[in-house]
């Protein structure tokens, strides 16, 4: 309704199932990949244990063209490739369910309400990235601070949609995450080596192993800082500048310029959060609207940075 049929500028499709049958595999994958670009489509891969059976996702990166493939193509993809994704052969297994969906993503969020006493909670707020399935995670990430901050609009009456919006913050480490959605998409006419996606994120990955736990972990668990990031586009660039140097052409100026934007936005939040910790106690005497703009700064200074993880 408020996007008034907006076209989103990422689409990720997603189609995959539970089954059981497979060889016993304790061990989950976040992303794999085991083919190059096919169809205008990388293809990336996530299997898990699940209560009943093993759970496995064929999703790939895209915009919204309508040549782009259809879920039941993406389907049947995936019945293809499954059997060489997990060693097994098709007829072992026995399908529980399977699942179809794509999650869409755009550019211009968080979602702003332009109606009074309506706030946007969950996947519908567009505060989640647009590369990662954890739109549910990101919620519960946010749930302390949705909570505190709607009780204190409730509690002083600010319901307005200028305040209501503050609850639902730009976030400049979300913001950077769309550049990472176009490096592992192709564009619908767009010629690009077949397997220049694998081996930039074979550089990445092995870039951040490096920088140790501290860098990698937060980014798996879908928070992006400013020094995990730098420090691993500084190594990248620095041992690996072959790959670096595609990405330009590929994601095109116009997204490098918008990824730089949040970039130092990032910086920014991630220096103005520990700066406005420290006024915290000189302004609990602030009249309560005030106070309550300035704790939802802080906030956003806080989550904006990754400074919550
Ligand atoms: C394949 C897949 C895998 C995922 N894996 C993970 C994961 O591992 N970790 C994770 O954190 N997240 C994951 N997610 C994301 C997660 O499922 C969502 O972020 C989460 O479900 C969002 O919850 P929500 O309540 O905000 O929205 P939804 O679950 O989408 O609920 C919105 C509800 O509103 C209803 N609705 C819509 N319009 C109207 C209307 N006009 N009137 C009345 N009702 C309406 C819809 O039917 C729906 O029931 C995954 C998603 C998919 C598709």
């Amino acid at each position: 309704q408020v996007r008034q049929g907006q076209k989103p500028e990422g689409v990720c499709l997603v189609v995959g199932s539970c089954a059981q049958g497979y060889p016993k595999n304790d061990m989950g994958d976040l992303i794999v990949s085991f083919t190059p670009i096919q169809n205008q489509c990388q293809y990336f891969w996530e299997a898990f244990p699940a209560r009943d059976g093993r759970t496995t996702y064929l999703f790939t990166y895209l915009d919204a063209n309508p040549e782009r493939p259809s879920l039941e193509f993406l389907c049947d993809e995936y019945f293809r490739l499954l059997p060489e994704y997990q060693g097994v052969d098709l007829s072992q297994l026995d399908f529980k369910r399977v699942l179809f969906g794509f999650f869409p993503s755009y550019q211009k969020s968080p979602l702003r309400m332009p109606w009074n006493r309506i706030l946007p909670i969950g996947d519908s707020s567009g505060g989640q990235s647009p590369v990662s399935f954890g739109g549910f995670g990101s919620m519960v990430r946010h749930l302390k601070r949705l909570s505190n901050g709607i009780h204190e609009a409730l509690d002083y009456d600010l319901l307005d949609r200028n305040a209501l919006a503050q609850l639902q913050p730009y976030q400049p480490n979300i913001g950077v995450t769309w550049m990472f959605q176009r490096t592992m998409s192709v564009g619908i006419k767009q010629q690009l080596a077949p397997n220049q996606i694998n081996q930039l994120l074979t550089g990445v990955f092995q870039a951040m192993a490096n920088l140790g736990d501290d860098v990698l972990k937060p980014f798996l668990q879908d928070v992006v800082k400013f020094s995990g990031l730098s420090k691993t586009l500084f190594v990248t660039s620095l041992t690996k500048p072959g790959l670096v140097v595609p990405v330009i052409p590929q994601v095109g100026l116009t997204m490098l310029l918008d990824w730089m934007v949040h970039y130092s936005n990032l910086a920014l939040y991630s220096s103005l959060y520990p700066a406005g910790k420290l006024l915290s106690g000189m302004l609990t005497t602030l009249p309560p609207k005030p106070r309550y703009y300035y704790h939802r700064w802080l906030e956003a200074w806080r989550y904006g940075s990754g400074g919550d993880y």
